[in-house]
Protein backbone atom coordinates (compact mmCIF):
# COMPACT_ATOMS: atom_id res chain seq x y z
CA UNK A 1 0.00 0.00 0.00
CA UNK A 2 2.84 2.23 0.81
CA UNK A 3 4.68 1.38 -2.06
CA UNK A 4 1.57 2.16 -4.22
CA UNK A 5 1.27 5.66 -2.84
CA UNK A 6 4.65 6.54 -3.01
CA UNK A 7 5.09 5.40 -6.66
CA UNK A 8 2.09 7.59 -7.28
CA UNK A 9 3.47 10.69 -5.30
CA UNK A 10 6.70 10.18 -7.85
CA UNK A 11 4.22 10.03 -10.73
CA UNK A 12 2.70 12.91 -10.05
CA UNK A 13 5.74 15.05 -9.19
CA UNK A 14 7.28 13.75 -12.24
CA UNK A 15 4.50 14.34 -14.38
CA UNK A 16 4.40 18.21 -13.24
CA UNK A 17 7.73 18.78 -13.50
CA UNK A 18 7.97 17.33 -17.48
CA UNK A 19 4.74 19.64 -17.87
CA UNK A 20 6.06 22.36 -16.97
CA UNK A 21 9.05 22.14 -18.53
CA UNK A 22 7.59 21.06 -22.09
CA UNK A 23 5.57 24.41 -21.71
CA UNK A 24 2.58 22.99 -20.60
CA UNK A 25 0.14 24.93 -18.25
CA UNK A 26 2.29 27.94 -17.58
CA UNK A 27 0.83 31.38 -16.80
CA UNK A 28 0.16 33.55 -20.12
CA UNK A 29 3.16 35.96 -20.67
CA UNK A 30 2.94 40.06 -20.87
CA UNK A 31 3.31 41.61 -24.06
CA UNK A 32 2.74 38.04 -26.21
CA UNK A 33 0.11 37.78 -29.10
CA UNK A 34 -0.54 34.40 -29.37
CA UNK A 35 -2.32 32.64 -32.24
CA UNK A 36 -4.72 30.21 -30.99
CA UNK A 37 -6.45 27.45 -32.65
CA UNK A 38 -10.42 26.68 -32.01
CA UNK A 39 -11.88 23.42 -32.78
CA UNK A 40 -13.53 23.06 -36.71
CA UNK A 41 -16.40 21.68 -35.64
CA UNK A 42 -16.83 19.56 -31.87
CA UNK A 43 -15.94 21.77 -29.02
CA UNK A 44 -14.02 18.59 -27.08
CA UNK A 45 -11.29 19.63 -29.36
CA UNK A 46 -10.43 22.98 -28.07
CA UNK A 47 -7.35 22.00 -26.34
CA UNK A 48 -6.23 22.64 -22.29
CA UNK A 49 -3.73 25.16 -23.46
CA UNK A 50 -6.15 26.89 -25.29
CA UNK A 51 -8.49 27.06 -22.57
CA UNK A 52 -6.06 28.26 -20.55
CA UNK A 53 -4.19 31.03 -22.60
CA UNK A 54 -8.36 32.27 -23.27
CA UNK A 55 -8.79 32.88 -20.05
CA UNK A 56 -5.93 34.64 -19.48
CA UNK A 57 -4.69 37.17 -21.79
CA UNK A 58 -5.98 40.92 -21.56
CA UNK A 59 -8.17 40.56 -24.41
CA UNK A 60 -8.96 38.44 -28.16
CA UNK A 61 -9.39 39.76 -31.09
CA UNK A 62 -11.56 37.58 -33.03
CA UNK A 63 -12.73 37.45 -36.85
CA UNK A 64 -16.10 36.89 -35.69
CA UNK A 65 -16.90 38.22 -32.24
CA UNK A 66 -20.52 36.86 -32.79
CA UNK A 67 -18.99 33.29 -33.68
CA UNK A 68 -16.54 32.95 -30.98
CA UNK A 69 -19.00 33.93 -28.23
CA UNK A 70 -20.40 30.69 -28.14
CA UNK A 71 -17.41 28.59 -27.34
CA UNK A 72 -16.03 31.39 -24.72
CA UNK A 73 -19.47 30.91 -23.24
CA UNK A 74 -18.91 27.23 -23.11
CA UNK A 75 -15.58 27.58 -21.86
CA UNK A 76 -17.54 29.58 -19.37
CA UNK A 77 -14.89 32.45 -20.04
CA UNK A 78 -15.97 36.11 -20.41
CA UNK A 79 -13.24 38.42 -22.05
CA UNK A 80 -13.41 41.63 -23.65
CA UNK A 81 -13.15 41.15 -27.37
CA UNK A 82 -12.52 42.97 -30.79
CA UNK A 83 -13.06 42.06 -34.19
CA UNK A 84 -10.84 42.07 -36.87
CA UNK A 85 -11.51 40.55 -39.97
CA UNK A 86 -9.88 41.10 -43.75
CA UNK A 87 -12.01 44.10 -44.07
CA UNK A 88 -10.35 46.20 -41.39
CA UNK A 89 -6.95 43.92 -40.00
CA UNK A 90 -4.72 46.85 -41.80
CA UNK A 91 -6.67 49.43 -39.89
CA UNK A 92 -7.28 47.95 -36.49
CA UNK A 93 -3.52 46.75 -36.73
CA UNK A 94 -1.40 50.10 -35.21
CA UNK A 95 -3.98 49.90 -32.13
CA UNK A 96 -3.69 46.53 -30.94
CA UNK A 97 -0.27 46.42 -31.49
CA UNK A 98 0.07 49.82 -29.81
CA UNK A 99 -1.47 47.41 -26.52
CA UNK A 100 0.38 44.72 -27.06
CA UNK A 101 3.87 46.64 -27.10
CA UNK A 102 2.17 48.53 -24.17
CA UNK A 103 2.22 45.11 -21.81
CA UNK A 104 -0.80 43.60 -23.07
CA UNK A 105 -1.15 40.08 -24.07
CA UNK A 106 -3.61 39.18 -26.70
CA UNK A 107 -5.32 36.20 -28.39
CA UNK A 108 -6.01 36.08 -31.89
CA UNK A 109 -8.72 33.20 -33.02
CA UNK A 110 -10.52 32.85 -36.04
CA UNK A 111 -14.27 31.47 -36.57
CA UNK A 112 -12.53 28.07 -36.48
CA UNK A 113 -9.47 25.66 -36.87
CA UNK A 114 -6.15 27.53 -37.01
CA UNK A 115 -5.65 31.39 -37.78
CA UNK A 116 -4.32 32.88 -41.02
CA UNK A 117 -4.87 29.56 -42.44
CA UNK A 118 -7.51 30.82 -45.23
CA UNK A 119 -8.16 32.89 -42.30
CA UNK A 120 -6.99 36.37 -41.39
CA UNK A 121 -3.91 37.40 -39.51
CA UNK A 122 -1.28 37.28 -41.85
CA UNK A 123 -0.55 41.00 -42.02
CA UNK A 124 -0.99 41.60 -37.72
CA UNK A 125 1.26 38.86 -37.46
CA UNK A 126 3.98 39.74 -39.92
CA UNK A 127 3.96 43.05 -37.91
CA UNK A 128 4.07 41.96 -35.17
CA UNK A 129 6.93 40.26 -35.75
CA UNK A 130 8.70 42.87 -38.08
CA UNK A 131 8.61 44.93 -34.59
CA UNK A 132 10.04 42.32 -32.34
CA UNK A 133 6.55 41.32 -30.45
CA UNK A 134 6.80 37.57 -29.48
CA UNK A 135 4.17 35.51 -31.73
CA UNK A 136 3.53 32.12 -29.97
CA UNK A 137 1.57 29.58 -31.39
CA UNK A 138 -1.25 27.74 -29.46
CA UNK A 139 -1.67 24.88 -32.03
CA UNK A 140 -5.10 22.73 -32.33
CA UNK A 141 -7.58 21.57 -35.31
CA UNK A 142 -7.04 22.50 -38.87
CA UNK A 143 -9.12 21.02 -41.24
CA UNK A 144 -6.48 20.55 -43.78
CA UNK A 145 -4.83 18.63 -41.14
CA UNK A 146 -7.44 16.44 -40.46
CA UNK A 147 -8.88 15.44 -43.94
CA UNK A 148 -4.68 14.51 -44.85
CA UNK A 149 -4.59 12.71 -41.39
CA UNK A 150 -7.53 10.44 -42.80
CA UNK A 151 -7.38 10.85 -46.95
CA UNK A 152 -4.91 7.53 -47.67
CA UNK A 153 -3.00 9.51 -49.48
CA UNK A 154 0.63 10.72 -49.80
CA UNK A 155 1.32 12.89 -46.88
CA UNK A 156 5.09 13.04 -47.04
CA UNK A 157 4.85 16.02 -49.38
CA UNK A 158 1.67 18.16 -49.83
CA UNK A 159 0.36 21.73 -51.45
CA UNK A 160 -2.35 23.50 -49.77
CA UNK A 161 -4.51 25.13 -52.42
CA UNK A 162 -7.03 26.69 -50.32
CA UNK A 163 -10.07 27.72 -51.84
CA UNK A 164 -9.71 27.98 -55.97
CA UNK A 165 -11.50 30.60 -57.59
CA UNK A 166 -15.13 30.78 -57.44
CA UNK A 167 -15.40 31.73 -61.36
CA UNK A 168 -15.53 28.79 -63.20
CA UNK A 169 -13.11 29.69 -65.79
CA UNK A 170 -10.54 31.18 -63.35
CA UNK A 171 -10.90 27.53 -61.65
CA UNK A 172 -10.70 25.60 -64.32
CA UNK A 173 -7.27 27.34 -65.44
CA UNK A 174 -5.91 26.94 -61.73
CA UNK A 175 -6.63 23.31 -62.31
CA UNK A 176 -4.69 22.95 -66.03
CA UNK A 177 -1.87 24.42 -63.97
CA UNK A 178 -2.36 21.91 -61.49
CA UNK A 179 -2.96 18.79 -63.71
CA UNK A 180 1.34 17.53 -63.66
CA UNK A 181 2.10 18.74 -60.15
CA UNK A 182 2.89 15.18 -58.34
CA UNK A 183 2.41 16.50 -54.82
CA UNK A 184 -1.02 15.59 -52.92
CA UNK A 185 -3.46 18.82 -53.24
CA UNK A 186 -5.50 20.20 -51.07
CA UNK A 187 -8.71 22.12 -51.52
CA UNK A 188 -11.44 24.19 -49.08
CA UNK A 189 -14.68 24.05 -50.28
CA UNK A 190 -17.72 25.89 -49.76
CA UNK A 191 -21.41 24.07 -49.89
CA UNK A 192 -22.37 26.83 -53.24
CA UNK A 193 -19.34 25.46 -55.14
CA UNK A 194 -18.22 21.77 -54.21
CA UNK A 195 -20.56 20.54 -57.13
CA UNK A 196 -19.26 22.32 -59.78
CA UNK A 197 -15.91 21.99 -58.38
CA UNK A 198 -15.96 18.48 -58.34
CA UNK A 199 -17.24 18.72 -62.15
CA UNK A 200 -14.33 20.56 -63.28
CA UNK A 201 -12.32 18.33 -61.40
CA UNK A 202 -13.37 14.97 -63.15
CA UNK A 203 -13.23 17.10 -66.54
CA UNK A 204 -9.38 18.34 -65.40
CA UNK A 205 -8.04 16.10 -63.85
CA UNK A 206 -9.49 12.93 -64.58
CA UNK A 207 -12.51 10.51 -63.38
CA UNK A 208 -10.00 8.05 -61.92
CA UNK A 209 -7.54 10.27 -59.76
CA UNK A 210 -7.94 9.45 -57.00
CA UNK A 211 -8.98 11.48 -54.04
CA UNK A 212 -11.31 12.05 -50.72
CA UNK A 213 -13.96 14.14 -50.41
CA UNK A 214 -14.14 14.89 -46.10
CA UNK A 215 -17.09 16.61 -45.14
CA UNK A 216 -18.33 18.14 -42.22
CA UNK A 217 -15.05 16.68 -39.75
CA UNK A 218 -15.67 15.76 -36.22
CA UNK A 219 -19.16 16.94 -36.63
CA UNK A 220 -22.68 14.48 -36.69
CA UNK A 221 -22.44 14.36 -40.48
CA UNK A 222 -19.11 13.80 -40.82
CA UNK A 223 -18.55 11.99 -43.98
CA UNK A 224 -15.70 10.77 -45.93
CA UNK A 225 -15.94 9.68 -49.92
CA UNK A 226 -13.63 8.30 -52.24
CA UNK A 227 -11.90 6.90 -53.50
CA UNK A 228 -11.67 8.76 -56.87
CA UNK A 229 -13.45 11.86 -58.06
CA UNK A 230 -16.20 9.63 -60.35
CA UNK A 231 -17.14 8.06 -57.47
CA UNK A 232 -17.25 11.33 -55.25
CA UNK A 233 -19.38 13.31 -58.40
CA UNK A 234 -21.92 10.22 -58.22
CA UNK A 235 -22.14 10.30 -54.22
CA UNK A 236 -23.01 14.10 -55.04
CA UNK A 237 -25.43 13.66 -57.74
CA UNK A 238 -27.84 10.66 -55.94
CA UNK A 239 -27.92 12.24 -52.76
CA UNK A 240 -28.45 16.18 -52.16
CA UNK A 241 -27.00 15.63 -48.45
CA UNK A 242 -23.63 14.93 -49.29
CA UNK A 243 -23.40 18.36 -50.99
CA UNK A 244 -24.07 20.18 -47.28
CA UNK A 245 -21.56 21.75 -45.25
CA UNK A 246 -18.11 22.70 -45.06
CA UNK A 247 -15.45 20.32 -47.59
CA UNK A 248 -11.82 19.49 -47.71
CA UNK A 249 -11.06 17.93 -51.54
CA UNK A 250 -8.18 16.22 -51.20
CA UNK A 251 -6.33 14.39 -54.16
CA UNK A 252 -3.90 12.22 -55.26
CA UNK A 253 -0.57 13.97 -57.30
CA UNK A 254 -0.23 12.94 -60.86
CA UNK A 255 1.79 10.21 -61.49
CA UNK A 256 5.43 11.48 -62.32
CA UNK A 257 7.19 10.69 -65.65
CA UNK A 258 10.82 10.11 -66.40
CA UNK A 259 12.24 13.56 -67.35
CA UNK A 260 15.72 13.08 -69.16
CA UNK A 261 17.73 12.61 -66.53
CA UNK A 262 15.39 10.38 -64.68
CA UNK A 263 15.64 8.44 -67.95
CA UNK A 264 19.59 8.21 -68.22
CA UNK A 265 19.89 8.03 -63.86
CA UNK A 266 17.35 5.22 -64.64
CA UNK A 267 19.61 3.10 -67.48
CA UNK A 268 22.77 3.36 -65.34
CA UNK A 269 20.82 1.67 -62.44
CA UNK A 270 19.16 -1.05 -64.63
CA UNK A 271 22.29 -1.60 -66.21
CA UNK A 272 24.08 -2.17 -63.17
CA UNK A 273 21.03 -4.85 -61.69
CA UNK A 274 20.11 -6.45 -64.61
CA UNK A 275 23.73 -7.82 -64.33
CA UNK A 276 22.45 -9.52 -60.79
CA UNK A 277 19.60 -10.19 -61.17
CA UNK A 278 15.80 -10.72 -63.07
CA UNK A 279 14.22 -7.57 -65.27
CA UNK A 280 11.27 -7.78 -62.43
CA UNK A 281 13.28 -7.34 -59.76
CA UNK A 282 15.48 -4.60 -61.33
CA UNK A 283 12.27 -2.59 -62.21
CA UNK A 284 10.94 -3.45 -58.92
CA UNK A 285 14.18 -1.63 -57.17
CA UNK A 286 14.41 1.59 -59.47
CA UNK A 287 10.96 2.35 -59.61
CA UNK A 288 10.65 2.12 -55.66
CA UNK A 289 13.78 4.37 -55.39
CA UNK A 290 13.24 6.72 -58.43
CA UNK A 291 9.52 6.64 -57.69
CA UNK A 292 8.73 6.11 -61.60
CA UNK A 293 5.96 4.20 -62.61
CA UNK A 294 6.78 0.66 -62.68
CA UNK A 295 5.15 -0.27 -66.39
CA UNK A 296 7.88 3.03 -68.01
CA UNK A 297 10.81 0.91 -66.16
CA UNK A 298 9.85 -2.33 -66.61
CA UNK A 299 9.71 -1.57 -70.58
CA UNK A 300 12.83 0.50 -70.56
CA UNK A 301 14.72 -3.02 -68.63
CA UNK A 302 13.25 -5.18 -71.56
CA UNK A 303 14.64 -2.96 -74.27
CA UNK A 304 17.85 -2.66 -72.25
CA UNK A 305 17.91 -6.78 -71.36
CA UNK A 306 17.78 -7.01 -75.10
CA UNK A 307 20.38 -5.02 -76.32
CA UNK A 308 22.47 -6.99 -73.77
CA UNK A 309 21.70 -10.39 -75.28
CA UNK A 310 22.32 -8.99 -78.73
N1 LIG B 1 -8.76 28.19 -40.51
C1 LIG B 1 -9.55 27.03 -40.85
C2 LIG B 1 -8.70 25.76 -40.67
O1 LIG B 1 -7.68 25.82 -39.98
O2 LIG B 1 -9.06 24.72 -41.22
C3 LIG B 1 -10.12 27.14 -42.24
C4 LIG B 1 -10.99 28.33 -42.43
S1 LIG B 1 -11.70 28.45 -44.02
C5 LIG B 1 -12.42 30.04 -44.01
C6 LIG B 1 -13.13 27.46 -43.89
C7 LIG B 1 -13.06 26.21 -44.77
O3 LIG B 1 -12.33 25.19 -44.09
C8 LIG B 1 -14.40 25.60 -45.09
O4 LIG B 1 -15.03 26.24 -46.19
C9 LIG B 1 -14.03 24.19 -45.42
O5 LIG B 1 -13.49 24.11 -46.71
C10 LIG B 1 -12.91 23.94 -44.40
N2 LIG B 1 -13.47 23.39 -43.16
C11 LIG B 1 -13.59 23.99 -41.96
N3 LIG B 1 -14.15 23.18 -41.06
C12 LIG B 1 -14.38 22.01 -41.68
C13 LIG B 1 -14.94 20.76 -41.27
N4 LIG B 1 -15.38 20.56 -40.04
N5 LIG B 1 -15.00 19.76 -42.19
C14 LIG B 1 -14.55 19.96 -43.45
N6 LIG B 1 -14.03 21.11 -43.88
C15 LIG B 1 -13.94 22.13 -43.02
Amino acid sequence: MFLFQLNNAVRTVSFHIKYQFSGGLVSVKPGLLYVVATPIGNLGDISLRAQQILTEVDFIAAEDTRRTRPLLQHLGISKTMIAIHEHNERQRMDDILGRIQAGESMALVSDAGTPLISDPGYHLVREARAQGIIVSPVPGASALVAALSVSGLPTDHFRFEGFLPPKRSARKARLLELLHETVTLVFYESSHRIIETVDDMCEILGNDREAILARELTKMYETVLGPNLADIHTALQVDANQSRGEFVLVVRGAEKSASDNDTAQADRLLQLLLAEMSVKSATRVVSAYMELPKNEIYRRALQLQQENDN
